[in-house]
């Protein structure tokens, strides 16, 4: 494949009237990787899914598929010619067709025979091999999903794009699903861009996450690089709750209740918010150790961990509520004074009246 790129997305500016749903949007997946783009409603990841798939008409930038040029200003390549199989939300199966003739669907030059085969094979694949007579209203929403992929993988695709495909299923059957569709991508060596707003998705599928704002990329990293080393509040927030606290830049440091903060390179006298996640407050019951101390206003037991809310003892002088998440089952009592721990380096400092 030249130059190692299965799908290449390249300044694409799309807008719908007044309305600009992607702007300045540039992404990269390459063979076997998965890229996830993670964002909140209404920030352009279906639009910059569908301008990829040629199900909008692209206005401006670049589509590559296997380093060919399948949209730009003067190539616009139809969907079914572009080598990316899709996997949507709704499934999307012909209800007229049986599971097997579905999957036969997008085979092209190859013998009845030759189509049958590699539908069945696929088929085995996501386990549905049993069900290649039924018609895609006799399954589950689950069975349906599965389908939806062995008919998205049939003709091997280099790349296959999922717009939400696992949030119309419950809980466990969508842990399962996604589980089986990272092994199939990994094991195909299919290069996956999947849309979500769901975090915790995004960081089990994702090589890559690709953090959308408002039509543009905010982030893009491993990751592990988008939760440790956040560039916005934004982006911290998404991979879960943090406690925010602020206060202004003096002598290098930013102080708050919890203690000094480096400042990094924010100039002196800025406004700057600290984020601290909930499990970097340690809890001890050494509350006669040097350090903080704080009051247990209420605990509460999450399944792994327990969730405890916290006020700082009343000498800071500020009320101060702080969540901290501990390993396991860790039920401190109401009003029980207890120790924090925290190391100042792994908080997040960002300027206060950055957009956030
Ligand atoms: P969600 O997670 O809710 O599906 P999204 O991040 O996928 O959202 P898009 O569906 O890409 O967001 O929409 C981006 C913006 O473009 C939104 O403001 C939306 O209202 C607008 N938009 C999307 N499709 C159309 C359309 N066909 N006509 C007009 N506006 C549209």
């Amino acid at each position: 494949m030249p130059d190692e790129i299965a799908l290449e997305l390249k300044n694409i500016r799309h807008a719908f009237g007044d309305t600009v749903a992607v702007d300045n949007f540039n992404i990269d997946v390459r063979p076997g990787e998965v890229v996830c783009l993670l964002g909140p409603s209404g920030c352009g990841k279906t639009t910059a899914l569908r301008v990829a798939a040629g199900l909008e008409n692209l206005q401006q930038g670049t589509v590559k598929v296997g380093g060919n040029v399948v949209a730009d200003s003067s190539t616009n390549v139809p969907p079914e010619r572009r080598e990316i199989g899709l996997v949507f939300q709704d499934y999307a199966l012909f209800p007229h067709l049986t599971v097997l003739q579905n999957v036969e669907f997008g085979l092209e030059n190859m013998t009845a025979g030759e189509r049958n085969i590699r539908a069945v094979t696929v088929l085995d694949q996501v386990g549905m091999k049993w069900a290649v007579s039924r018609y895609p209203h006799t399954l589950s929403g689950g069975q349906q999903q599965r389908v939806a992929l062995a008919r998205a993988l049939a003709p091997q695709p280099p790349v296959i794009l999922f717009d939400e495909p696992f949030s119309g299923l419950d809980a466990r059957l969508r842990d399962q699903i996604r589980d089986e569709t990272l092994h199939i991508l990994k094991d195909s060596g299919t290069a996956g861009l999947l849309v979500t707003h769901d975090a915790e998705e995004a960081m089990f599928m994702a090589d890559r996450i690709g953090i959308m704002r408002e039509g543009h990329l905010e982030q893009v990293g491993k990751p592990e690089e988008l939760y440790f080393k956040p560039s916005s509040a934004f982006v911290a927030e998404f991979f879960g709750e943090v406690n925010r606290l602020s206060g202004n830049v003096e002598a290098g440091v930013v102080n708050t209740p919890l203690g000094a903060f480096a400042a990094g390179d924010l100039e002196e006298g800025r406004k700057a918010e600290i984020l601290i996640r909930p499990e970097l407050l340690r809890l001890n019951g050494d509350v006669d150790a040097p350090g903080l101390c704080g009051r247990v206003i209420t605990s509460r037991m999450l399944g792994r961990t327990s969730l405890i809310h916290l006020c700082l003892c009343e000498e800071v002088g500020i009320e101060v509520h702080l969540h901290s998440r501990m390993p396991g089952r860790y039920l401190p009592q109401e009003d029980q004074e207890i120790h924090i721990d925290l190391d100042p380096n792994q908080a997040f400092v960002f300027p206060l009246d950055s957009k956030s």
